[in-house]
């Protein structure tokens, strides 16, 4: 045995397999032609974060459309900055976007023959790895404590020279196996490093799916592969990982670009076919002019949660998301007005390159247009199933009477240009209860707010008036002729030409008289078109809601 050996069986005396043997146990995957095979690998630390729901619905889509493998790996490997039950969590807003994995981690179980998909039961895969680097010299146990650590830093600040693990610094890259195992034997603690044989005067030409063609500065550090805890870096793992799991497409964060040429320098080594690699823009916010990155701590927006607490449909945001994406999205869009997104090709050339903008106002628009183009009972059931598990009242009203429930927003909805009243779920609520009486009688106790400049005797007047001549029997615009020619009776003015030509002979126009109308039916200056809001409630509780304001 040589000393090399001695040391790798030192360090893991459990390891019997070989690198070959997880490359039969793993093998290349039988796949048609251009099937990508890529994979979402979120750390399970808390919340989905919008940036993240971004990266998973581009692998998601592109592995989708290749007919290849979407898979899930939970990275946790970074003990610490777990958050229990965050696993499931993920998966389950993943999949309010339809976006479920073909492969891999999904909660209580997992799928797919290229697992364990969790990193932490993974560990005999890496020792596996780093045995046989130990063996060939690619890793060495490192001795340092923290503290030399830091004074290294310090030295290489004060002299300005790069920072790290490297060269000259590198100390136990220096010593012999033999040594290595005495300090072991002595008990002393350490970490496993990559010994690396680059320079970072050399300069690689690397070709990224979306940022093109990049240059990077070759590695020349020798990053720790196994922590102190017995859990490999991310470094590591994404080589074992993505190697063993056959990964062809790693779509990931552009913050990993930096690293890249580490993760070159590991493959290459290790002579395992290097996968593509694409880095997507990480998610911007305009922030008073500024940009900056979606924060979890100071955006709402930047949780996933926020959109499905607050109601806004899938549809609407991975529309978003798919125009952020690939600057071709929109135009196809219109092209292809209700095709589903799923019908949409991603093409690498046409990825956003650089700090996508999140822009809240396009979402809402989005949004708007989706909710109006609905059908009023494709509405109602998307309402119901928002309102079961996210707003009580709105499912008590929707309970009490689904007809009536369609009835009301159905109004202008099914037709060539619909209202846009709702932007999301969580507006429907307060939006529809002036339509319940009870609701009604609430909003009421609190005192309705009519035009300053009306008068009781106004109020009073133009309330019997159309009392008097509802006309819910008429079409629309006999309705509202009807109601012109009452108001005028009693002093408005069918325009502002009219009352402007005669000041004297008015008191205000149609609009001043529809306004006192729609406050006291509906508690609000803003509603939608009186006459279907009048339909809807009928006349004994239009008569009803008059006589509380008239009395
Ligand atoms: N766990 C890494 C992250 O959350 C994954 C990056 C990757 O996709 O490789 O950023």
């Amino acid at each position: 045995m040589t000393d090399l050996e001695r040391l790798a069986e030192l360090i893991f005396p459990n390891i019997t397999e070989t690198i070959e043997d997880l490359e039969k146990r793993y093998p290349e995957r039988n796949l048609p032609e251009g099937a990508i095979v890529d994979r979402f690998a979120p750390s399970p630390t808390g919340f989905l974060h919008s940036g993240s729901l971004f990266t998973a619905m581009i692998q998601w889509h592109l592995a989708l459309k290749s007919k290849g493998v979407f898979m899930l790996r939970l990275e946790d490997t970074d003990t610490k900055r777990e958050v229990e039950g965050s696993g499931e969590r993920l998966l389950k807003e993943l999949a309010k976007f339809d976006i479920v994995p073909t492969e891999g981690y999904f909660g209580d179980h997992e799928e797919g023959s290229y697992g364990p998909y969790v990193q932490s039961k993974r560990s005999s895969i890496y020792n596996t790895v780093i045995k046989e680097m130990i063996k060939r010299g690619d890793a060495y146990p490192a001795f340092e404590s923290e503290e030399e650590l830091n004074e290294l830093r310090k030295y290489q600040e004060v002299h300005k020279l790069n920072p790290g693990y490297y060269g000259e610094f590198a100390k136990s890259s220096f010593l012999t196996p033999a040594q290595a195992i005495e300090k072991i034997e002595a008990g002393e603690p350490y970490i496993i490093r990559f010994r690396s044989k680059g320079s970072n005067k050399n300069k690689i030409h690397f070709h990224d799916l979306i940022k093109g063609d990049v240059e990077v500065t070759e590695n020349e550090q020798h990053i720790v592969i196994l922590k102190s805890d017995g859990l490999p870096t991310y470094h590591f793992a994404h080589l074992c990982d993505d190697h063993f799991m056959r990964t062809t497409h790693v779509l990931r964060g552009e913050e990993w670009l930096s690293s890249l040429p580490i993760h070159i320098e590991l493959f290459t080594r290790l002579g395992f076919k290097l996968p593509n690699y694409g880095h997507l823009p990480v998610i911007m916010k305009n922030d008073e002019g500024k940009r900056r990155k979606l924060s979890k701590r100071l955006d709402k927006e930047a949780a996933v949660s926020f959109f499905l607490e607050s109601g806004y449909p899938k549809s609407a945001i991975l529309e978003y998301l798919f125009t952020l994406a690939n600057s071709n999205f929109e135009e196809w869009r219109l092209e292809n007005m209700d095709a589903d997104i799923r019908d949409f090709t991603f093409t690498f050339e046409k990825f956003n390159k650089d700090g996508a903008l999140f822009d809240m106002d396009k979402i809402n628009d989005i949004s708007k247009e989706r909710l109006c183009r609905l059908t009023k009972s494709e509405f109602t059931d998307m309402a119901l199933a928002y309102a079961k598990e996210y707003d009580s009242n709105l499912l008590e009203l929707i309970n009490r009477d689904r007809a009536y429930f369609e009835s009301i927003v159905n109004i202008e909805r099914e037709k060539e240009n619909p209202r846009k009243d709702y932007t999301k779920f969580s507006d429907v609520y307060e939006f529809v209860k002036f339509f319940y009486s009870d609701k009604y009688d609430e909003l009421f106790a609190q005192g309705f707010e009519y035009n300053e400049s009306k008068t009781k005797e106004d109020i009073k007047k133009v309330l019997s008036k159309h009392l008097e001549s509802l006309g819910l029997e008429l079409d629309e615009q006999e309705w509202f002729n009807n109601m012109k020619e009452a108001m005028h009776s009693i002093g408005y003015a069918v325009n502002k030409k009219e009352l402007r030509d005669n000041p004297d002979e008015f008191i205000g126009t149609i609009g001043d008289a529809s306004e006192i109308i729609r406050i006291t039916l509906c508690g609000r200056k803003s509603s939608p078109n009186l006459y279907y809001v009048e339909k809807i409630l009928g006349k004994d509780e239009i008569e009803r809601r008059f006589n509380k304001i008239i009395k």
